[in-house]
């Protein structure tokens, strides 16, 4: 690990790495989270038909007399979801419910608030516009209207349009699956007893979960004890995914099999060891169509590594513009201690304002899940950073979000 790659070109390797995923439909009411693999079109006009806006009656505008008022016969009843049977006469109007459609020549509606009955006639009490209070056929789309564009994030507005728009089965970007494998001898699930030296197997967890909050589907291979064997029959399992995240023994002791493994089955691996701390052990390569990401063993390292680099690999495989994070400066609210060779991500706390400040959640060993739970950011201290007072300006990353601008990764 002589020659550490900086995060720059690390990020760079892998999101050149990426392919999009394929579009598969799926039903309108199964959509609802997933990216569109297109864009899609109106079916329709929306609405498809010139209706009211209001409960009251429809008429002819001109036959209003000239002071504005005027008495029409009401010759029908228009509920919604029905037709009238002959069109509007001369000095004619109909009751019409709100969404019905206007009958044949009529133009405006007045609503039944701004009228008064007396037996089979109604009057207009108020001057109202030509063409008040209808709604006019394609108003909202028209047919072969954009509604969504490919790469967008359905949310609820979005199903509407799609209903509306009569869009049954949608086209959306297939989901990545991640096979998540833990190495390590001293791994034991939680649930199961710790025996001497071990200890409980939270990568797994994390990992699940963080491919979970990025809109993929992990799928959990456990844990492989450090035999070369053991691991090597199940990375060649988890190679059969879109992704594989094997977390541990990609540093430089005596039962680190990961590299050696993935060599044997084929991995082309683009760089191992990074410029970073923590995650400097990280290693990343593909084979076959699958991402194959070596994420280092400690926790937090594992965890900060997913959001650098897996995080916007499997946002952009689903076609995705927004892949990043968001990143702003802020200012510290404590002194900045020094960084050595490498560029420091430290767990960090944002707190808003007109000027946003951090603080660090607690201690910032690679192994101290608790600080990065307390964490709604990663400050990123440069290398070779020699300190700062409290009130320096850094970059920070949110660990919420997205956005389509690139972060300023150190080169
Ligand atoms: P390694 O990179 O395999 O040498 O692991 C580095 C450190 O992370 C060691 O202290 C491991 O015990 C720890 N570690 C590795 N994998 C896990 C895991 N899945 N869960 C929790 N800690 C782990
Ligand atoms: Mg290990």
């Amino acid at each position: 690990m002589k020659q550490l790659t900086t995060l720059a070109d690390a990020v760079e390797t892998v999101l050149s790495a990426v392919r999009p995923m394929e579009t598969e439909k799926v039903p309108l009411a199964e959509a609802h989270g997933r990216i569109a693999g297109t864009d899609i079109e109106s079916m329709d006009d929306v609405p498809g038909f010139p209706n009211s806006a209001m409960d009251g009656f429809a008429f002819r505008h001109r036959d209003l007399g000239r002071g504005g008022g005027a008495r029409l016969r009401v010759v029908g009843d228009i509920p919604a979801g029905s037709v009238a049977e002959r069109g509007l006469a001369a000095g004619e109007a109909m009751r019409i419910m709100t969404g019905a459609p206007l009958p044949d020549g009529a133009d405006t509606v007045v609503q039944v608030e701004h009228t008064s009955e007396d037996g089979d006639a109604v009057t207009v009490e108020q001057p109202i516009a030509p063409g008040a209070n209808v709604r006019a056929a394609g108003e909202d789309l028209r047919v072969g209207t954009r509604v969504v564009e490919r790469g967008r994030v359905l949310r609820a507005a979005d199903l509407g349009l799609l209903a509306a728009a009569g869009v049954a089965d949608v086209p959306v970007a297939r989901r990545p699956r991640v096979a998540i494998l833990a190495t390590g001898s001293e791994l034991v699930d939680p649930g199961e007893p710790v025996g001497p030296g071990l200890i409980r197997n939270s990568n797994g967890f994390t990992a699940l979960g963080q491919v979970l909050e990025a809109g993929a589907v992990p799928v959990p291979l456990g844990v492989a004890r450090d035999d070369r064997d053991v691991t090597r029959k199940l990375l060649e399992k988890a190679l059969q995914y879109d992704v594989v995240i094997t977390s541990g023994g990609v540093s430089v002791g005596d039962y680190d099999f990961v590299k050696a493994v993935q060599e044997e089955l084929g991995v082309d691996r683009k760089f191992w060891g990074v410029r970073v701390k923590p995650g400097k052990p990280m290693t990343f390569g593909t084979c076959g169509g699958s991402l194959v990401f070596g994420v280092p063993g400690n926790p937090v390292a594992a965890m900060t590594s997913f959001e650098v680099f897996v995080r916007p690999s499997l946002l952009a495989m689903t076609g995705r513009p927004d892949v990043w994070r968001p990143w702003f400066p802020a200012s510290a609210s404590e002194p900045v201690v020094p960084s050595r060779e490498r560029a420091e991500l430290r767990r960090c706390h944002i707190a808003g304002g007109p000027e946003r400040s951090f603080s660090l959640t607690g201690a910032q060993g690679s192994g101290i899940l608790s600080s990065m739970a307390l964490a709604d950011g990663l400050v990123l201290v440069p290398s070779g950073y020699a300190g700062a007072p409290a009130g320096e300006r850094l970059p920070v990353m949110a660990l919420e979000g997205n956005s389509a601008e690139r972060p300023p990764f150190p080169s």
